[in-house]
């Protein structure tokens, strides 16, 4: 039924139910969801009582549900017989009465504005909790691989910062004979190339002249590598591996345990913690492979090609020989520099987090 539909209530659905003496728990509402999730209305679940509230009744509200806009539901507040509302539906205790009634999301507002107001501002920080304790239940047990995962990160990431000091430190520029960053930093490469064009001269005679123009040569990646004054890899690696171990890692048995107990801020806290190191983590992941990248057969083919272009500003060339590159001007030895064996080494897959 649509909302207006008259709707034919039983004379089950108006018998008081008196059988909660105590706050419904968790299972109550799943048993709700579920009976309304097969299809049935929610007046004729079997717990429902579908009479008025008293005026001034005191109200807790212990759930909430969604209802197809076509199957929309009588309210025993404001509108008994005819459908509603459809869009969060509350389902509400009265411990007075001792009776669970499903009702519209605002009806009670009228029979007791500031039970209302204060039941609904309580409902809500129930509902704010109980996210935060899913969100650390689902996703505090990656902590522990993530913690792993920085660990094993560090090698490289020093070996990425020191082959990275050794190419950036500004020495390599004596050895090329070029400014490195400025000419490459950018991450495209440039050329300057000849054309001829053909004008008009004074006396009417169509002649020929050479032109040049700047052209852009190629793109390539991980150009941190050439930049100086960067931060360290490592630093801010060490700095997310110690927030991690701030992080608590309970043991399975013990998760929701642990969970429950933390206090409000606490809780707040340790959820940020987790998701900002996740995140922070994966930047980096992407940083120390776009640096390392620098070092790929595609790129090397890229900047030789480059510094083999007669248009280049740079004549260089980078090699890679073994667990050594070379850098020089063409036709000059160059610099050698010795890769720490961590450089190649794949990153640790970083823990997948469910959303909060
Ligand atoms: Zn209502």
């Amino acid at each position: 039924m649509r909302i207006g539909d008259k709707v034919q209530i039983s004379a089950q659905a108006m018998a008081v139910k008196a059988i909660f003496p105590e706050r419904p728990g968790d299972e109550v509402v799943e048993e709700i969801r579920e009976f309304v999730k097969a299809g049935n209305d929610p007046h004729n679940w079997r717990g429902h009582t579908h009479t008025k509230p008293p005026v001034g009744a005191r109200i807790t509200y212990i759930g909430d549900l969604d209802l197809d806009p076509n199957r929309a539901s009588p309210c025993p507040c404001c509108s008994p017989g005819r459908a509603k509302f459809y869009h969060r539906g509350m389902i509400a205790y009265f411990p007075d009465e001792h009776v669970i009634r499903i009702i519209g999301p605002d009806c009670f507002k009228t029979l007791n504005p500031e039970g209302h107001e204060a039941a609904m501002k309580h409902y809500e920080i129930e509902q704010k909790r109980r996210k935060e304790v899913e969100y650390l239940l689902n996703n505090l047990p990656a902590a522990g691989q993530l913690e792993q995962a920085l660990e094993k990160a560090i090698e490289v990431a020093d070996a990425i910062d020191t082959v990275r000091n050794r190419i950036s430190d500004g020495s390599l520029e004596d050895v090329l004979g070029v400014d490195l960053p400025a000419l490459i930093g950018s991450g495209t490469l440039r050329v300057t190339t000849e054309f001829e064009e053909t004008y008009v001269d004074s006396s009417g005679k169509t002649n020929t002249r050479k032109g040049y123009q700047d052209e852009k040569f190629g793109q390539i990646a991980g150009t941190v590598m050439v930049k100086k004054n960067t931060s360290r890899f490592v630093n801010k690696l060490k700095a997310v591996l110690d927030a991690v171990r701030q992080l608590p890692k309970p043991s399975a048995a013990k998760l929701k345990e642990e969970i429950e107990k933390l206090d409000d801020v606490t809780r707040v806290h340790t959820a940020r913690l987790l998701g900002n190191s996740l995140n922070t983590s994966e930047s980096l992941w992407e940083a120390m492979d776009d640096a390392r990248s620098f070092l790929s057969p595609n790129n090397l083919a890229t900047i030789n090609g480059w510094g083999r272009h007669p248009g280049s500003p740079a004549q260089i060339e980078v090699r890679r020989e073994g667990a050594d590159i070379v850098m020089a001007r063409r036709g000059y030895q160059g610099r050698r520099i010795r890769l720490p064996q961590a450089f190649d080494k794949v990153l640790e897959r970083l823990p997948k987090l469910g959303v909060e």
